[in-house]
């Protein structure tokens, strides 16, 4: 958690750009301390004095390892749960290789798998792509990134990273090796880190959440379906309750036996309009509701919480198999519904006027770009609306790169920057928007 101020200052790039954010433990108890420690931001600089002892010969490498642990960063930006915190918890890959295509291949690797995170398990989907100088992780060669879309203010999100920190970390911790080609001659290793943190949960909620309250992918849901009783009423006999509930009951065993997460709600001390409400604000994806007819009739109606869509399936006939599809149903649903909304409001957008209005209109835009930082801070000045960020609107904040998206639009690349201001020639497109 504590990182002295010489391992942290290390690695130059890295602390400029980490330093406002930085926390410093001054005092223990009433005592002030000689020397201020502070408090990780991100751990490279703890782990790597480490590395450096471990790696004595490229027989040490590769090192490979992950950490979960909370990191400070006392943010200026307005905090939002979830989304931008100044205590998050994250996971953090740091490794160590000999090669440095053998580092390269992996940033991609890992990139593929927050991608995976994003479409495969919280129905988000995202685009892949490398950060801008100006927006890379200080102190690497490259910074790769998943970016989703939030509808509601049309704002980008940046959902994970994957840098490739070349030797910029390891000459400044010494962690090095004798090549092995070359006897006597020291090479330093190429390393990379990658995070994926708790913001993830507050992409999803943003995303798939509605005036109701959550709404969960299945492949993340703790609950995938809740079965309710229903129909009970004071002329019901103690017999048909009985039965109803032991139903209910038997019903959820099953869905459970088959690897679904299923839960009864069987209280009795509240209504089952009562439970839809608390089990919907709690997006469970499907609810399972069991009444007299239902029995009768033997099967249930699967009411799911994204679409509203109601359907029976029969409790004789496969109950496990179709509540599954159903739930790979609505995986597939959710994702294909975002990825339209993604895609209404992803323009391409090659004249500044135009990008100003799209801007405005919550999209977000694949422009022409030179690359250059000073560019980057012009169309972000370039961008705002001051009158509103006195009024404290957010998001009137200026458009910044998100991305240049590994996967270029087919369009042939115009030699103009979208910058009007910029004599340089564009490089690629770019991914703008307003962000979080
Ligand atoms: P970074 O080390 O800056 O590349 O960030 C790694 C991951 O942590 C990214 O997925 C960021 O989106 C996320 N992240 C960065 N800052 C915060 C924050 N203040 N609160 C929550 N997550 C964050």
């Amino acid at each position: 958690m504590f990182v002295s101020a010489d391992a942290l200052q290390r690695e130059k790039t890295h602390i400029a750009d980490f330093a406002p954010e930085v926390a410093w433990v001054t005092r223990a108890g009433n005592t002030e301390m000689a020397e201020a420690i502070a408090i990780r931001p991100t751990s490279e600089t703890v782990m790597y004095p480490s590395y450096a002892k471990w790696v004595q010969s490229h027989r040490d490498l590769p090192i490979k390892l992950n950490q979960w642990c909370n990191v400070v960063r006392w943010e200026f930006k307005h905090p939002t749960p979830f989304l931008r915190t100044r205590e998050f918890l994250w996971q953090e890959g740091h490794t160590a290789y000999q090669t440095r295509a053998e580092a390269v291949d992996e940033v991609f690797q890992i990139l593929d798998l927050y991608a995976k995170i994003y479409t495969d398990l919280m129905a988000i989907p995202v685009i892949k792509g490398r950060k801008s100088e100006k927006e890379k992780f200080a102190g690497a060669d490259f910074t790769t990134t998943v970016e989703a879309y939030v509808a509601i203010n049309g704002r980008g999100i940046q959902g994970a990273t994957s840098h490739h920190l070349g030797q910029n970390f390891s000459k400044m911790f010494d962690i090095s090796f004798e090549d092995p080609e070359n006897p006597g001659t020291k090479v330093f290793a190429h390393q990379n880190s990658w995070g994926l943190s708790t913001r993830s949960i507050g992409a999803l909620i943003m995303i798939h959440g509605d005036d109701n309250g959550l709404v969960l992918p299945p492949h993340v849901a703790a609950i995938q379906m809740i079965v309710i009783p229903v129909g009970i009423t004071a002329q019901t006999s103690d017999t048909e309750r009985k039965k109803l509930i032991g139903k209910a009951q038997e019903i959820t065993n099953a869905l459970i036996s088959g690897g679904i997460r299923a839960e009864a709600d069987l209280r009795e001390n509240v209504s089952p309009g009562w439970k839809f409400n608390s089990w919907e604000l709690k997006g469970v994806p499907v609810r399972v509701e069991l009444g007299p007819k239902e029995l009768a009739d033997n099967e249930i109606l699967a009411v799911v919480r994204f679409s509203g869509k109601r359907q029976t399936i029969s409790i004789n006939d496969g109950l496990v198999d179709k509540a599954k599809e159903l739930l790979e149903e609505i995986h597939l649903d959710m994702y294909k519904k975002q990825e339209q909304i993604r895609d209404e409001h992803l323009k391409l957008c090659l004249d500044w006027s135009t990008f100003l209005t799209y801007l405005d209109d919550k999209n977000l835009m694949l422009s022409p770009f030179c690359g250059q930082p000073e560019c980057e801070e012009q169309i972000k000045d370039a961008s705002k609306r001051e009158e509103s960020i006195e009024a404290g609107i957010q998001a009137a904040m200026g458009a910044k790169t998100l991305c240049i998206p590994l996967e270029q639009p087919k369009q042939e690349l115009p030699q103009a920057c979208i910058n009007v201001n910029c004599q340089n020639k564009a490089q690629f497109f770019a991914l703008f928007g307003r962000s979080y």
